[in-house]
């Protein structure tokens, strides 16, 4: 057996990108095989993100599509075996007001939930396959608890995948599977950078720490979750920099 199957092994979706890519170097760091999940349009980014790590491999699949998890679940048991760590990190926000808002809209923001919600059910399997332990780390957002102007939809997919947190919790907590949701701030990633200026010194203006957080600050927490905390399942973390305690 070669020795790489020996490592732990952290999936990662949306890990080519901003706080994705921080967890897969931070994880990487920690000893674990990373398994970057990616999309067509950051397929750059995510091939330099593994070229820095010391072992990974990369999961092609959009998330919206259950056919693509299928795949990328096959891919998982040909070049990982196992499964200790699972980051639900892909997301994507779409900014326009209720007037402006489209079915079309919502509903692409609503396949990104659903998807993390069917990977998780279909990567259980090979959680368990080894040993009953393991750790979903579902990253959500402070708007999903304090509400966001023209983010309708996000909000409301942030906080159903709190619940989803919660929920999952208690059905294997019998299994030593923590669940727990990492809910940041405003943090400077490609999703924050592409929001207007005006918007960007508003949120500025609003955060005690008077500053955006890094990614780095998100994955050090996704780090201490995935290999240190044993006694926390079914919570929201928040960092943000004391915009909002929870
Ligand atoms: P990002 O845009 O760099 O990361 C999002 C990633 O999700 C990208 O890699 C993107 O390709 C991927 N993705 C989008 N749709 C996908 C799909 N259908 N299938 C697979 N992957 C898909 O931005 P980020 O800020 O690093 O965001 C990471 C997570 O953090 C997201 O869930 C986001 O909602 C959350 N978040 C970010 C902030 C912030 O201020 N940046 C704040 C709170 C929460």
């Amino acid at each position: 057996m070669n020795m790489s199957q020996d490592k732990p092994v952290a999936i990662i979706t949306g890990g080519g990108t901003g706080i994705g890519a921080a967890c897969s170097r931070i994880l990487s760091r920690d000893g674990f095989r990373v398994g970057i999940n990616y999309i067509d349009p950051v397929e750059e980014q995510s091939r330099q993100v593994l070229s820095e790590l010391e072992d990974g491999f990369l999961l092609k699949a959009d998330l919206s599509n259950p056919d693509e998890i299928e795949t990328m679940i096959a891919e998982i048991r040909e070049k990982a075996r196992r499964v200790d760590v699972l980051v639900n990190g892909a997301g994507i926000s779409i900014n326009k007001d209720i007037n402006s808002m489209t079915l079309d809209d919502f509903d692409l923001q609503r396949a990104i939930v659903r998807g993390s919600w069917y990977l998780t059910k279909r990567i259980l399997r090979l959680f368990m396959l080894r040993k009953n332990s393991g750790r979903i780390i579902n990253i959500s957002s402070v708007v999903g608890h304090t509400g966001n102007s023209g983010q309708i939809p996000y909000t409301m997919e942030k906080a159903a995948l709190d619940a989803f947190t919660k929920s999952l919790c208690k059905e294997l907590a019998g299994r030593n599977i923590l669940v727990n949701s990492v809910a940041p701030g405003f943090i400077d990633t490609p999703m924050t950078q592409n929001l207007p200026d005006e918007v960007k010194s508003r949120i500025l203006g609003s955060i005690p720490l008077g500053r955006l957080g890094s990614p780095e600050e998100i994955a050090d927490l996704v780090s201490f979750l995935a290999c240190r905390a044993s006694y926390i399942s079914g919570t929201v973390i928040h960092v943000n920099g004391g915009l909002y305690g929870g």
